[in-house]
């Protein structure tokens, strides 16, 4: 199977309708979102009826459970508990019940999928480093495990002498390493964080072990004047033509 994984959306829907665009020339077999679908951004709504229709797995983010109260927001700064009240105010009932209704985990041919970290995925911890990488190796039993998160692309690597390293391409082939698991942050469609302001998401085909990362442009102009006409923070609003 192909599969498109993609993450940490935010309510952002130039950026989904561009991402879901590219998806449409990559000839997948199915879309698989890693969660965070609202907060930050100005179009919850439309976003979560989106990844609903469109994806055949959805898991929960932070911002997500946040949003829907599954979660409190002393932990959030300011801009973002700004945000999240104001998703939390916006969201429409239906899509209320559907947010409430997505899993922490799942699994998925030889994959995991976890919004956060395979450990603890409740605690919305962050992987920041090898360290943090070798350390929920140990948590998750299949080949690949895919996160979001932190909004930055990264593929880590243990291989087969049991060395963890972060691989630096934007691609691989997880038939060249026998023996090998990977750990991999698809990035983030919605306000990626890794000084590129192109959206991100990963493609990858199970049957050749291909993965590749995908960089797409959307309308960040148009996201801004909907974010400032929802009197969403400033600062959310510029970060976004920053990349960070
Ligand atoms: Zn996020």
């Amino acid at each position: 199977m192909r599969r498109a994984f993609i993450s940490d959306i935010h309510a952002n829907l130039a950026a989904l309708e561009a991402v879901l665009e590219d998806i449409g020339k990559e000839a997948v077999d199915e879309i698989i979102c890693l969660g965070d679908i609202v907060g930050y951004g100005a179009e919850p709504n439309e976003c979560a009826e989106i990844v609903g229709k469109r994806c055949s797995m959805v898991l929960l983010g932070n911002h997500d459970a946040a949003a829907v109260k599954l979660l409190d927001t002393h932990l959030f700064n300011n801009y973002a508990r700004a945000a999240i009240d104001w998703t939390s105010r916006t969201l429409r009932k239906a899509n209320r019940t559907y947010l409430l209704g997505l899993p922490l985990t799942a699994a998925t041919g030889p994959f995991t999928l976890v919004h956060a970290t395979p450990y603890e995925p409740g605690m919305w911890y962050y992987i920041t480093s090898l360290e943090e990488a070798a350390f929920n190796f140990h948590h998750f039993d299949t080949e690949v495990c895919l996160v979001g998160h932190t909004h930055i692309p990264t593929i880590v690597v243990l291989d087969a002498n049991k060395e963890v390293y972060a691989h630096s391409a934007g691609h691989l082939n997880l038939r060249d390493s026998p023996g090998a698991r990977f750990l991999i942050n698809v990035g983030s469609v919605g306000q990626p964080r890794d000084r590129i302001v192109k959206s991100c998401y990963g493609i990858l085909d199970d049957a050749t072990g291909e993965f590749f990362f995908r960089r797409v442009a959307y309308d960040i102009p148009l996201t801004q004047a909907r974010m400032r006409k929802a009197k969403l923070p400033e600062f959310l609003v510029t970060r976004l033509s920053e990349g960070r």
